[in-house]
């Protein structure tokens, strides 16, 4: 069984950090659960279409997501309208969702392509697939994984439900499931990257936590800086990657000022 597991197990590197990672699920598998979750997390939420919020969330994805490359993805930028959560999430496959609630946290359009390019960062890094495959080896399913994926490689209808269910997971928690400490540095380092590619200013992810943590201070901790690291940690991770993006910006700064305040903060 373990030479199952040799076989099957890619090691892959992850952007702008190419730190080396396994992963067992496939990624055809890995968007197809990221687009059922879609489904499930819009489900009975009003998405705003026509308000210029949301024009601005596709404005800015489209910007970003062109620098992450992948014409495999079919991206779609929901705005969705819940202001006390202060949150963002990209699924495998490049489904996003931005909950008004985190708009005064951004305040620009800047900030906002720094979160984006976050979240995008997730995805492009494979961590929930990671996620996934760390959890899967915890509870034993991997070998199961591998066998029921040599047998089901096209993926039917129903398949996907039944591999998951074997590994005790469902749909959205196989592709929402806590990211880990370095997964969330290293999504920082990526977006940070992608921002100053797509001409944002990157000093601007440092505020983005300043203000995440001053808004923590008022409704407790916002689901965004729930998996830690603190405000504090992220912010000299960032400052230490900062001069490597300051050169990425200077090559594709656009004279348009992206750190006009949009979003007022909240009270
Ligand atoms: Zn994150």
């Amino acid at each position: 069984m373990t030479a199952v597991f040799m076989l099957s197990t890619a090691c892959s590197r992850a952007p702008v950090t190419h730190r080396i990672q396994v992963n067992a699920i496939p990624d055809p598998l890995m968007s197809s659960l990221g687009t059922s979750a879609y489904g499930d997390m819009l489900r009975g939420s009003t998405i705003q279409r026509e308000h210029p919020d949301a024009k601005t969330l596709k404005r800015v994805g489209k910007k970003i997501s062109r620098i992450a490359r992948r014409p495999d993805y079919r991206w779609r930028y929901a705005l969705i309208e819940d202001d006390d959560t202060i949150n963002a999430w990209c699924l495998p496959g490049g489904k996003i969702g931005f909950y008004t609630g985190i708009l005064p946290v951004l305040n620009n359009e800047a900030g906002m392509g720094f979160v984006m390019g976050h979240e995008v960062g997730h995805a492009m890094a494979n961590h929930s697939a990671e996620r996934i495959t760390q959890q899967a080896t915890v509870l034993g399913g991997l070998t199961a994984l591998h066998l029921y994926l040599d047998r089901n490689s096209d993926m039917p209808k129903g398949a996907r439900d039944m591999l998951l269910a074997a590994l005790g997971l469902g749909f959205e928690i196989g592709v929402l499931l806590p990211f880990s400490r370095a997964h969330e540095k290293e999504a920082d380092i990526i977006g940070m990257m992608f921002m100053a590619r797509a001409g944002y200013p990157p000093e601007e992810s440092i505020q983005v936590w300043t203000r995440m943590n001053q808004a923590s201070g008022n409704n407790g901790v916002p689901a965004f800086l729930s998996t830690h690291p603190s405000h504090k940690e992220r912010k000299k991770n960032l400052r230490e990657w900062l001069p490597a993006a300051r050169k990425r910006f200077e090559r594709n700064r656009t004279e348009r000022d992206t750190l006009t305040p949009l979003w007022k903060p909240k009270g």
